[in-house]
């Protein structure tokens, strides 16, 4: 029997895994592909998220960005530097994920990849999983299986709000000028953006559906075969992949027995910006928290990993999604008001590194916003 079992190995699982291996305690990661696998995703990382490992994570560092440049309608651009810390890091999120994964195991944790859960029950305390591979059973069970993932159904949780996400992966050259320089287009996708993110040896455009109905895959496929020949990028090595996005609408129950949620199967994920990885990050660490404290015999362990993420995480990501709704109702004015003036820009760009919260920008983003609503006004 394991201490904790672990379904998925995406960034969230595998922090989860590497931070209950570090402290001693048994752990099986059970992944459904064969690792390195590619998960559709711009790869766009706050460097923020070095404070929760031990380890140097520079070397899966593709590429890094100080320039940020939006646009309305791939028009009327406006462009902001970078005067963060450190830049925002571009990663291969095959390289980025499997490096995770061969850190939990060198930490002691046991990969079983190429198994996917078919099944899971707890009855007894005990969480029992089935594999294409085997049974397996252990005293308690992180749910980390993505947006594509069935767990959360399964154990019977309330389901995330879940939207359409596409990526164009090009490999091309990048011109030096344009290295270091992502890019934020607003207007041309309904309740949605699109953004592309230079990575060392071409390009990821992304496409999101923030708001509203999901979306359809063939209009994402279109925007981003447009975005791309506007931006002059060369599409004879292209592929294109659509993925669900769970994206954070509301407090939530993220425990229950002895099972927890952790990243997109929580619907731990910036309801703005579609930003995952460093909150998918940093679930993990905090559930692996819990279930340390859990096998200590601490009873509200599991509770109180509910209530660390929806106060830490969660609470700013309601704020994310309120200046959301705003900002995709009225996209025109809220690209004028919240993007195109300099310091809007910056402030955008210091919450990508991870160096600003939603909470310190908020009520003043909603005021001008609001305020530039009122004829007269705008
Ligand atoms: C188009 C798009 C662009 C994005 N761009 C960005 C970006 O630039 N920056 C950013 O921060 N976030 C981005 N995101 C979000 C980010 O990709 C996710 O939030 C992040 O991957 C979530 O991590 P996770 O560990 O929760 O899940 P995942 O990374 O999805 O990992 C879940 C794992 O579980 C496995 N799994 C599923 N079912 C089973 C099963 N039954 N048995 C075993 N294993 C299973 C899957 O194979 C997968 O490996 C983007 C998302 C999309 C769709």
């Amino acid at each position: 029997m394991f201490d904790c079992i672990i379904v998925g190995a995406g960034p969230a699982g595998s922090t989860a895994a590497y931070h209950l291996s570090n402290q001693g305690r048994s752990v099986l990661l059970l992944e459904k592909k064969s690792f390195p696998r590619y998960k559709p995703c711009g790869g766009g990382v706050s460097p923020a998220i070095q404070q929760w490992f031990d380890f140097d994570l520079t070397p899966v560092v593709d590429n890094k960005v100080n320039r940020v440049r939006f646009t309305w309608k791939k028009g009327d651009p406006v462009e902001t530097e970078l005067d963060t810390t450190e830049p925002f890091w571009m990663v291969q999120r095959d390289v980025f994920d499997n490096f995770l994964v061969e850190k939990a195991v060198e930490a002691g944790s046991e990969l079983q990849d190429n198994s996917e859960v078919t099944a899971v029950q707890i009855s007894n305390d005990i969480a029992s999983v089935t594999t294409s591979k085997g049974k397996f059973d252990a005293r308690y069970l992180i749910a980390a299986d993505g947006a594509s993932g069935a767990m959360a159904n399964w154990l019977g949780f309330k389901e995330a709000k879940q939207f359409l996400g596409a990526v164009l992966e090009v490999e091309t050259a990048v011109a030096p000028a344009e290295r270091n320089t992502a890019k934020f287009e607003f207007g041309s996708l309904k309740n949605g953006l699109l953004w592309c993110f230079p990575k060392s040896n071409g390009y990821s455009l992304s496409a999101g559906i923030i708001r509203g109905g999901k979306g359809k895959v063939k209009d994402l496929e279109k925007q981003l075969t447009n975005y791309a020949s506007e931006l002059g990028i060369n599409l004879s090595q292209s592929q294109f992949y659509n993925y669900p996005m769970n994206l954070w609408s509301s407090e939530r129950q993220l425990h229950q027995n002895n099972a927890l949620l952790v990243g997109e199967t929580a619907g731990i994920a910036d309801p703005l910006i579609a930003e995952g990885i460093r909150p998918a990050i940093l679930s993990g660490v905090k559930a692996a928290e819990a279930i340390v404290k859990a096998l200590a015999g601490d009873r509200n362990a599991l509770a109180g990993y509910t209530d660390t993420i929806n106060s830490e995480i969660g609470s700013d990501l309601v704020l994310a999604q309120r200046l959301s709704g705003l900002f995709f109702q009225f996209p025109g004015i809220a690209y004028r008001v919240g993007v195109k003036r300099p310091y809007a820009g910056k402030m955008m760009s210091r919450i990508l590194c991870g160096e600003l919260r939603y909470a310190d920008i908020t009520d003043m983003a909603m005021q001008r916003l609001k305020s530039s609503l009122i004829p007269g006004r705008g």
